[in-house]
């Protein structure tokens, strides 16, 4: 303990009451009564509180729902499609004549096209309102989904994350704030919650 016991915040005279345990690694940094979050560092802090956020986000992506619910539509949908499928076979069966059969299941397909392509939409438009709404409460989250989403069906999730990291960053900046005695209180309050 020869060296200069001194908090690790620049310009900090608060006197030391821990040294980091660090995250992820060895640290060793020395640390005041504010300049602390359970036994870490601010730098470690951070780092933590990053990971934290890119897992919290990673999760809540993974529950977004993805297709096409089972809704009121899509049974409606499926309904008339089987009305229309049924009809085409009934008048074959009774032979009015092949034209009507073919009339018939070209309109089942048209309907069915038709309300995939209604239900698609509207079920873009609902992730799209939930995740600005998560958006909300969880800064750069939508970003972080979008590089997500395209990665999904890869293996490189890993890959998605790295993209993300902007995203997380933005959230932690944003969580941090800009002076650095708001940081700490504000670091620690998040990792609170987490
Ligand atoms: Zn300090
Ligand atoms: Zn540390």
């Amino acid at each position: 303990m020869s060296m200069n016991v001194a908090c690790s915040q620049p310009g900090c005279a608060n006197p030391v009451i821990g040294q980091c345990m660090g995250y992820g690694g060895n640290c060793g940094r020395f640390y005041c009564a504010i300049h602390s979050v359970h036994g870490l560092c601010p730098d470690c802090a951070k780092r933590k509180l990053e990971d934290e956020i890119r897992e919290d986000y990673l999760q809540t992506s993974q529950q977004i729902p993805k297709g096409v619910a089972l809704s009121g539509p899509a049974v409606t949908a499926g309904l008339v499609v089987f009305i229309c499928a049924l009809a085409a076979v009934t008048i074959w069966a009774i032979g009015a004549g092949t034209l009507w059969v073919w009339i018939l299941c070209a309109l089942a397909w048209v309907a069915y096209t038709v309300l995939m392509a209604w239900l698609g939409a509207s079920q873009k438009k609902r992730e799209k309102a939930l995740v600005a709404e998560i958006d909300r409460a969880k800064p750069g989250f939508s970003q972080f989904y979008v590089a997500w989403k395209k990665k999904r069906n890869k293996e490189a999730t890993a890959v998605a994350l790295g993209i993300a990291a902007a995203a997380v960053v933005g959230a932690v900046a944003a969580a941090v704030g800009s002076s650095q005695e708001d940081d700490i209180r504000r670091i620690r309050e998040k990792v609170d919650r987490l």
